[in-house]
């Protein structure tokens, strides 16, 4: 047996429970074997029978002494009964019609169960167990492997259950299967960790805490230490393999440009805008990270970046996540460079078929020096004549299939610029962009009008309905946010519609009011995105549909219903979208937060406007599934680390992963691996 075999060389797997166990995510041997367990039930914890307490909630383990079958109840149900015998004393189980479980309940077999214990019927002092939450019959080897009662526990699903995944863990265990060590022998001795068979045995049974925790770190270890060593291998690779754009120092263009802007760049912006310099005057290629809060000022940077590309010689393309920003970006960057005699097209999806068709003429004769555009800007078909750089938002990260269209793209692989608006915590930057350079951009630029934030109840709605209808009469617009509501779940939430519905007919009429949702059809979306920011429709009411890239300095008030039903990052998306322009700015959270945490979580919105700070309270509140699931990039599925907890872990993996890439030997060591965990990222991995 090896480790990529197909599962269905174990015994007692066939066809039919290898689809099941597919369907788990288990395939091949490789995937049992790191299919770590979720939890762990400490057997040496249980109460004896003798001590259990009526009304309490308990686990017992014992043997089984007797099974009986009856049937009573009006409805003669059928009651399955058994007794259990821990040697402190004996209590009953008790099941309702289960018929087939009573094969399973052989005298003598080992069980243990977890319920609520109360007085068996009838019987003086005697327990019962209902409301089982758990029950397990032991096998024989489960038996002898629970050496010091810690026993694990597996996802499981309705047709794969605990015993089966710890049956066949064990068999690959003792089928003594061909396990090689994946970390080069100076980085296990460097950090002092477990050999990797070792931890594998220790993880799924292990013999004391001790050795578990040990095992737990390694493994842990071992999976970012990979992902570190791939995202590094990946920008290694593509820095050595690929001639770059080397770029001059800045010339005339650029000192126009900086003429022509009506502010100075802020310090932050400085500090970027000389380390993409950089990077850019190398013939490496920039694979650079620009981080920074909404408004905070990078669309300016990149407009100097790829005015920088153009001075060169080249032509650069800048990709937005929506046609409405294209467009937005389309406007800013013709009025300032045209006049500099910079040609910026916009590769609108609106184009005919004709006029896209002109379009790609003009950018494989280099006749366009700019093209600005949605995804579409890197798609098959599009040829530009040199192409230099490539400024990009994380929506679109470019995986090795995009990085293959780029190379077509150009003789030389192009510098690239990823901006990203969400504040990542500096783990998360680690792990989700390690193969990038950051730049940060931290302080807003000044003379900004903060955004008034304030957290009302429900109650308050009419007032503050009232308030949004007063500043209209200004001639501000206004957004009403709420949350998300899928068909048929069962909700007080009022939804989109409904809140539309209630303020157009209501305090808002005759007032132009528009509805916006991610089931409207993307042109109808832009129609109504459009008329929002001509001034036509003055109440938006969305979902967080409008979170990303929507400009509208006039509108300067938000109610976000609802509120505790997002996340800190997300809530702090969405309220970056007023305070954009010369009007004061007002943000109403309206939410009734039940629990203490999420009236806490109220409070710090209410109290900061820094989204690195809010990311890292999001983090620390809602762990990183929750935070992810806000955000959209490829995250790496971890499958045992945790990168909230494991920091010290993630740095410590990914000092050693720099180290292990700069050692020919080690870099031999792990590629076969990286193979085998990122096939998809790595199908074009050659032995160096
Ligand atoms: P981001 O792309 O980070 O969301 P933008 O580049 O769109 O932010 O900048 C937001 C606004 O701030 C724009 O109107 C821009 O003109 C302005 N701005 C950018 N940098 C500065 C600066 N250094 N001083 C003053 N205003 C600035
Ligand atoms: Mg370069």
């Amino acid at each position: 047996m090896e480790l990529l075999d197909n599962i269905t060389c174990l015994k007692g797997i066939g066809t039919k429970k290898a689809q099941q166990l597919n369907r788990l995510g288990l395939c091949r041997i490789f995937d049992l074997l790191t299919y770590y367990p979720r939890a762990y039930e400490d057997q040496s914890s249980m109460t004896p029978i003798a001590e259990l307490v009526a009304g309490e909630k308990a686990t017992v383990q014992g043997l089984i002494r007797g099974v009986q079958e009856r049937r009573g109840g009006r409805n003669g149900l059928l009651i399955l009964t058994a007794v259990i015998d821990d040697g402190t004393g004996t209590m009953q189980i008790t099941w309702f019609n289960q018929r087939f479980l009573k094969q399973k309940l052989k005298i003598g077999k080992k069980v243990f169960a977890t319920g609520k214990i109360q007085y068996a019927y009838g019987g003086q002092g005697q327990f019962a167990m209902s409301q089982l939450s758990s029950f397990e019959v032991l096998e024989e080897y489960e038996q002898a492997e629970n050496k010091c009662g810690i026993m694990p526990v597996y996802s499981s699903s309705k047709d794969v259950n605990q015993k089966l995944l710890r049956g066949l863990v064990m068999q690959i265990l003792q089928e003594d299967v061909y396990i090689p060590e994946v970390i080069p022998e100076a980085i296990l001795e460097e950090y002092g960790l477990p050999p990797r068979r070792a931890a594998l045995q220790e993880i799924h049974f292990p013999s004391n805490q001790r050795l578990m925790e040990a095992a737990r770190y390694r493994l842990a270890f071992e999976e970012l230490y990979m992902i570190q060593c791939g995202l590094l291998y990946l920008k290694k690779q593509s820095q050595e393999q690929h001639q770059g754009v080397k770029h001059g120092v800045n010339g005339f263009k650029v000192q126009e440009l900086f003429k022509h802007l009506p502010f100075s760049l802020t310090k932050d912006q400085n500090q970027a805008w000389h380390e993409i310099c950089n990077d850019m005057e190398r013939s490496v290629p920039m694979r650079r990270l620009l981080q920074g809060d909404v408004g905070s000022g990078k669309t300016v940077v990149a407009m100097l970046a790829l005015v920088k590309t153009v001075e060169n010689g080249f032509q650069g393309a800048m990709m937005a996540p929506t046609e409405i920003l294209a467009h937005q970006h389309y406007d800013a960057f013709c009025q300032l460079l045209e006049p500099m005699g910079i040609r910026v097209a916009l590769l609108s999806g609106k184009l005919t078929k004709k006029q896209r068709t002109e379009l790609y003429e003009k950018l494989a004769s280099h006749e366009i020096d700019i093209a600005i555009g949605t995804h579409a800007l890197i798609q098959e078909g599009v040829v530009f004549a040199n192409l230099g750089l490539v400024v990009t938002d994380e929506q679109h990260r470019f995986g090795i299939n995009q990085r293959a269209l780029l190379e077509k793209k150009g003789v030389l692989m192009p510098d690239v610029l990823v901006m990203t608006a969400t504040p990542i915590p500096r783990t998360m930057t680690l792990t989700v962009y390690g193969d990038l350079d950051v730049s940060l951009i931290q302080h807003l630029p000044p003379g900004r009008k903060p955004i008034r934030t304030f957290i009302r109840g429900r109650d308050r709605r009419p007032l503050i309905y009232d308030f949004v209808l007063k500043e209209i009469g200004k001639g501000r617009q206004a957004y009403v946010v709420c949350p998300l509501i899928e068909l048929n779940e069962e909700s007080s939430l009022t939804s989109a519609q409904e809140v539309y519905e209630e303020l157009s007919s209501g305090i808002f009429r005759g007032v132009p009011c528009g509805l916006i949702h991610g089931k409207l059809k993307p042109k109808e979306k832009e129609a109504i995105m459009q008329a929002f920011y001509d001034g036509e429709i003055k109440l938006l009411v969305a979902t967080t549909v409008i979170e990303v890239g929507v400009n509208v300095p006039n509108a300067s008030m938000m109610v976000i219903e609802h509120a505790q039903q997002f996340g800190l990052a997300q809530l702090h998306q969405l309220r970056g979208r007023i305070g954009r322009g010369e009007y004061a700015s007002y943000c109403v959270l309206v939410a009734d937060g039940k629990t203490e945490s999420s009236r806490e979580r109220m409070r710090i919105m209410e109290s900061t406007s820094d989204g690195f700070v809010l990311a890292e309270e999001d983090l620390k509140l809602r762990g990183p599934g929750q935070f992810f699931g806000t955000m959209q990039h490829g995250f790496p599925d971890l499958k045992i680390a945790n990168v909230e907890q494991d920091m010290d872990i993630l740095l410590r993996a990914r000092q050693a992963a720099a180290k292990t890439l700069n050692n020919q030997e080690n870099m031999r060591f792990i590629i076969p691996t990286l193979q085998l965990l990122y096939q998809e990222q790595f199908l074009n991995i050659t032995d160096t």
